[in-house]
């Protein structure tokens, strides 16, 4: 290269270079209002405790958004039930049934997982039932359990108003499910009704529960500073025990213990409005184009059903506005429901400044030939999306932790979208030390499979402290 050339090149590379950085500052700018500031981060705490307390309250859980759902479930594991148990999970992305085997402080679990087609999904409820009464009975002939009847519990985790162990009407369906008939409905009684219709099979439902409750007892089993259950996955939900006097809505008798588990239905936090200050356009495009608008908006900023998607509307208004992709990109980014959150976990488990993952996720979209500098911008993107979501896991979890006020607490966490993401655990740890009251102490721990193991435990537990008369 003569001297000429050499001093040209370098002029190109410095005007590029600076194009760069201030795409990158654009980039940055443009995303702004999705890094909360602690101040902001702490006014979702304290709305969100004033909305708990309008739930737990007898005069405004009518209008209240985030329900708090007595769960009748008021006796933790002890780590000496014992028996045979069926359990159901649905409620999410898989439809399961199980077998469980419990004895003191080892259990045996088989488990099959079963779909749940759209059209199921979407079709009337009675269809539904009947498909779950089929696939339980596959699965108890399959296992040899169909002889006599085996205690069950069933892990329904959609809003349910709950008037007894084993009686929940569901309030409205989340997540991508919408059979008719059901709202409003037993959902215990018309699993029977389709039960019964088969005329083949028996069981003995001892508890209906959602995943938050059982993922709170799969972890109480082991550990009994458990007093929190939380899901981040499909959706994103919490329970916690609540001291009785505390639940003005409480119908049921005040012997000891005098506690409730509560299924706060946190998703729907922000359905009257009290989220606007940190919604951005995204989290409204999001919404707008949801099977429920208007409904579980702070769920939509977070789980595992949105996050990808709201990544992919970032992604695709910057690609739009030339700050990324040189205005082109790859064409799947612009189609709905293409960008899957698992990819933001790949690309941000890039070690810095590598691009491994990032890239082979774009080649997946159909992008063979990203730079440096748009691999960069791509995680930052990703990363500012997925902290935002781990930050305001995070006020949730302080807002809880707050409020029972307990020394130590431990918090039970399930779902794929904490336990894959390479740093949700790290980024709520952090953000949550820094909202709670000096102290309290706290750990996260994964509780695995609560959704399946925890229904035995509360159907172990009702059979443990009354049988059937704990029903
Ligand atoms: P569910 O909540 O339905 O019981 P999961 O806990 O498996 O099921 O959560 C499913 C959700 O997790 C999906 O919405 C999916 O997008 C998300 N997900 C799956 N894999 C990952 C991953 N590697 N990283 C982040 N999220 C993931
Ligand atoms: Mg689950």
């Amino acid at each position: 290269m003569t001297g000429k050339c050499r001093i040209w090149r370098s002029m190109f590379m410095r005007w590029l270079c600076r194009i760069g950085r201030a795409k990158q500052r654009l980039i940055e700018e443009r995303c702004a209002e999705l890094i909360l500031s602690d101040e902001q981060l702490r006014e979702v705490c304290q709305r969100l405790l004033v909305e708990i307390n309008r739930g737990l309250n007898k005069d405004t859980n009518k209008e209240a958004t985030v329900k708090c759902f007595p769960t009748y479930v008021r006796e933790l594991p002890n780590g000496e039930e014992c028996g045979k148990f069926l359990a159901l999970d649905l409620g999410g992305t898989n439809f399961r049934v199980l077998l469980i085997d419990l004895g003191p402080h080892v259990f045996h679990m088989e488990s099959k997982i079963f779909a749940v087609p759209q059209s199921v999904m979407l079709g009337p409820g009675t269809g539904l039932f009947d498909h779950i009464a089929e696939c339980l009975a596959t699965f108890m002939h399959e296992n040899q359990v169909d002889v006599s009847p085996l205690p069950l519990g069933f892990t329904f985790s959609f809003p349910c108003s709950q008037e007894g162990l084993t009686k929940a009407r569901l309030a409205t369906w989340t997540k991508g499910f919408k059979c008719s008939g059901v709202e409003g409905e037993d959902v215990v009684k018309l699993l029977q009704e389709a039960i019964a219709r088969r005329g083949d099979i028996k069981i003995d439902v001892m508890a209906v529960l959602n995943d938050t409750t059982g993922t709170l007892m799969a972890c109480a089993w082991k550990n009994p500073a458990c007093r929190i259950g939380l899901i981040l996955g499909t959706g994103i939900n919490a329970c916690y025990v609540e001291r009785l006097e505390n639940v003005q809505l409480w119908d049921g008798d005040h012997d000891d213990p005098k506690q409730v588990v509560i299924n706060t239905e946190l998703g729907a936090f922000g359905d009257n409005g009290t989220l606007e200050f940190i919604r951005t356009e995204y989290d409204r495009t999001i919404d707008q184009h949801s099977l429920n608008p208007g409904r579980q908006l702070f769920e939509k900023m977070i789980s595992g059903m949105y996050m990808g998607e709201v990544t992919r509307l970032v992604l695709a208004q910057l690609t739009r506005e030339g700050l990324l992709f040189d205005g082109m990109g790859p064409e799947t980014l612009f189609e709905p429901g293409q960008f899957f959150t698992k990819y933001v976990s790949e690309i941000e488990s890039d070690k810095k400044g590598e691009y491994t993952c990032c890239r082979q996720v774009l080649e997946e979209l159909g992008y063979d030939d990203a730079s440096d500098e748009d691999c960069a911008n791509v995680r930052f993107i990703c990363e500012a999306v997925s902290r935002r979501a781990a930050h305001i896991a995070a006020a949730a979890v302080a807002c809880l932790l707050n409020k029972m006020g307990q020394k130590h607490v431990t918090v039970a966490v399930d779902g794929s979208l904490y336990r894959f993401h390479p740093h949700f655990h790290d980024l709520m740890v952090e953000k949550i030390r820094q909202l709670i009251n000096p102290g309290l102490t706290f750990d996260l721990m994964l509780s695995e499979d609560g959704s399946g193991r925890g229904a035995a435990l509360v159907a172990a537990v009702a059979v443990r402290i009354g049988g059937l008369a704990a029903r």
